[in-house]
């Protein structure tokens, strides 16, 4: 270790640099070092304060839970503080923690110590307090001590009940759960790619999407974003007898709130470490990002006698997964045009491995991401990876720089058309207004015929590349025109395949109205928006008529949504596009009685579990278009429950409840109408 004046001026150093990135995450849900950073910087101001406990000021980091409440929310004083977590990054820090705590406890030599191991889900720590089983406040942890009160951003999150129990049960008179709210990384994905296209900003990561999400002023931003929360324990109570972690959560779990399936309860230490190392193993197969799993000791008068130490529990440790960020070089930065004619940036890297798969390219969303985080060409920078997300860009190590970098200046031509590339003034996008562009041309086309739009079996990038630069397809209604012959001209063509896409293409004629508005490609139409406007509207020609005040008044339009769609209308090529989609013979129109005699209909279903074949999304658009409605939670109205694997505890609700528990087949029965009847 240094001498006592390098350390106090390091000392310094790091905690100005904690605090300010704290902030950043914290406050302003907009972090610029990895964690992995945090992290080290973090270890090594603990390690200088072990070694000059002087220098453990009372407002070091190291003691202190998240950062200040927002003044932009009324504050909320927890009756209990809600603290943060001790990290162990390896296993073998997790045994010197349980032996600690026994000796803490006095525990004999020989006597085992339960424990309870949870995911450690990376989103936002919530405070949810019940009276008399209604929802009254919904609280962000802010510094432990005070929180922000969010409680209308809350209620429009759709796993939170607003009452709870949710059927029959007894109704505690004061309940506060403690959970996390997170994003799925496929919702954080989806999100990240509807913001970049609308030249919003990116979030780094899912846990800054979802509290950006909840730590919003307008609850209507909140509802559309597709959150999700899980329970992990019990804070002020009245009225309920329970006496461990396990406990807790069971007693969450009947209430109606999701819990965790992954948590499990455990004699002693080794059984748990087996179970730690078993789950973090199906890291790469989570659908949602967790940093890690918290071991807890399950007693509660155990962890009443251990207390508190700083900012967290003695009776709990998390035990962090390594991190999925590594550092390489950026070699170049492409753009690319997307659908919409949105131009985006894109790293092309120096090859680098991240957790088993090597990455080449990665994300850099807009050129306003690229300026804000200074990033250069030539730069050592952090690329990031969660699940199945497309890596991303962090930011720079300015540090490693040599002198040799560059400033990137998005192009001012469109590298497929060559026409001038302009910046809408209220977005930070960079569009090709070129209808006629090639690129966009071709990512309209795979789009349009993807799965969730027209569904045009063989039409992926590849082909719609070849349409489009064969001069065969300018727009989606070309494709209705298409014959044999001119798709036997196309490299990999011959008769079947021509016959089997001409094929696909007829069938796509009778996809409902909702679905040819969403393959239109409207910004910020998307299937929700979709399914709404066709069933407001009816058909396309009263859409098309409607103003902008007409279509906000439909329930979850946002003005900006109803000004895209407008603005799409009024453009005579798109009015052109639409004649000849419906000489093609597309359905324009919704049939009134649609959703009243589809085979599911009048029918309520609810989804748990992953389904194999289907997506959640695909899923529910095909119980939809059968005129099924599908909700977040069993309750006695329920139809049927459809039990994917790992189901969550909605499979047990429905069997308490006796609802119909129906499989992936049968799923796929129902929809064709020859399924189990009720
Ligand atoms: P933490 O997030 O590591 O642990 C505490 C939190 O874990 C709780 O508040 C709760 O939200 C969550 N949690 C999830 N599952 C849980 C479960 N089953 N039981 C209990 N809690 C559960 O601690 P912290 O103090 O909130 O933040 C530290 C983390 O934030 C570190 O990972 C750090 O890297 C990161 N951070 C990063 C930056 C940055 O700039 N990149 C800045 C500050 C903090």
């Amino acid at each position: 270790m240094t001498s006592p004046e390098e350390a106090a001026a390091e000392a310094k150093h790091l905690r100005a640099f904690l605090n300010y990135h704290s902030y950043r995450y914290h406050v302003l849900d907009q972090p610029e070092v990895s964690d992995a950073e945090y992290d080290r910087a973090m270890a090594r101001l603990r390690e200088i304060e072990e070694v000059y406990p002087d220098l453990r000021t009372a407002d070091s980091p190291t003691q202190r839970v998240g950062g200040p409440p927002s003044t932009q929310f009324r504050s909320v004083r927890h009756d209990l503080p809600m603290l943060s977590l001790d990290d162990a990054f390896q296993v073998e820090s997790v045994r010197e923690w349980y032996e600690r705590v026994r000796r803490l406890l006095e525990l004999e030599s020989a006597a085992r110590m339960a424990l309870v191991v949870e995911p450690k889900v990376d989103g936002l720590a919530l405070s949810l307090r019940y009276e008399s089983g209604l929802l009254v406040q919904a609280a962000t942890r802010g510094d432990g001590t005070t929180g922000e009160d969010v409680t209308a951003n809350v209620q429009t999150i759709r796993a939170i009940p607003l009452r709870i129990p949710l059927e029959g049960g007894e109704t505690p008179p004061l309940l506060e759960v403690r959970g996390e709210a997170y994003l799925s990384l496929r919702a954080f994905e989806r999100l990240n790619r509807a913001r970049a296209e609308q030249g919003e900003p990116v979030f780094a990561n899912p846990r800054n999407a979802a509290a950006g999400s909840i730590r919003q002023l307008d609850p209507r931003v909140t509802a559309q974003r597709p959150l999700a929360f899980l329970g992990y324990g019990v804070g002020r109570r009245e009225g309920v007898s329970i006496v461990s972690q396990w406990e807790a959560l069971r007693l969450v779990e009947s209430l109606g709130l999701p819990v965790s399936s992954d948590a499990r309860r455990f004699e002693g230490l080794e059984e748990a470490l087996d179970y730690c190392l078993d789950w973090m193993s199906r890291r790469a197969e989570l659908p949602f990002e967790a940093d890690g799993l918290v071991i807890k000791v399950d007693d509660f008068e155990l962890q009443d006698r251990l207390g508190v130490v700083g900012r967290a529990p003695r009776w709990a440790i998390a035990l962090k997964f390594p991190p999925r960020e590594e550092t390489t070089r950026l070699l170049s930065i492409e753009v690319n045009v997307g659908r919409t004619g949105v131009v985006t940036p894109y790293a092309v890297l120096e090859p680098v491995e991240i957790g088993g798969v090597v990455v080449r390219q990665a994300s850099l969303h807009n050129a306003d991401y690229v300026r804000e985080r200074d990033i250069r060409i030539g730069d050592t920078v952090v690329v990031a990876r969660a699940g199945d997300v497309i890596p991303q860009v962090v930011g720079p190590v300015p540090s490693l720089r040599t002198g040799s970098e560059t400033l990137f200046a998005m192009p001012a031509h469109c590298p497929a058309c060559g026409s001038v590339l302009s910046r809408l003034e209220d977005e930070a996008g960079t569009y090709c207004t070129n209808a006629a562009c090639p690129a966009q041309r071709a990512r309209h086309l795979e789009y349009f015929a993807s799965r969730g739009a027209m569904d045009i079996e063989g039409l992926g990038e590849k082909v719609a590349q070849q349409l489009t630069s064969a001069g065969l397809v300018d727009d989606v209604a070309d494709l209705y025109r298409l014959q044999e012959e001119d798709l036997l001209q196309l490299d990999g063509f011959a008769e079947k395949r021509a016959q089997a896409l001409l094929a696909g293409i007829e069938r796509s004629k009778e996809r409902p109205f909702a679905r040819v508005l969403l393959s239109l490609g409207i910004r910020r139409v998307g299937f929700v928006v979709a399914q709404a406007l066709a069933e407001e509207f009816g058909d396309i020609d009263s859409l098309a008529a409607a103003t902008v005040e007409r279509i906000e008044g439909v329930h979850g339009m946002g003005p900006f949504t109803a000004a895209a769609v407008t603005q799409w209308f009024a453009q005579p090529q798109n009015r052109d596009l639409v004649e000849r989609l419906r000489q093609a013979g597309l359905q324009l129109a919704q049939p009134k009685s649609e959703t009243s005699t589809g085979p599911l209909a009048g029918r309520t279903l609810v989804i748990t579990g992953r389904l194999e074949g289907l997506t959640r999304s695909d899923a529910k658009r095909l119980i939809f278009e059968a005129g099924g409605k599908v909700s977040e939670s069993v309750t006695k109205s329920t139809d049927y429950v459809v039990v994917g694997e790992d189901p969550g505890s909605k499979l047990q609700k429905a069997k308490s409840l006796g609802i119909a528990v129906v499989g992936e087949s049968e799923l796929l029965a129902l929809l064709s109408g020859s399924g189990p009847d009720r």
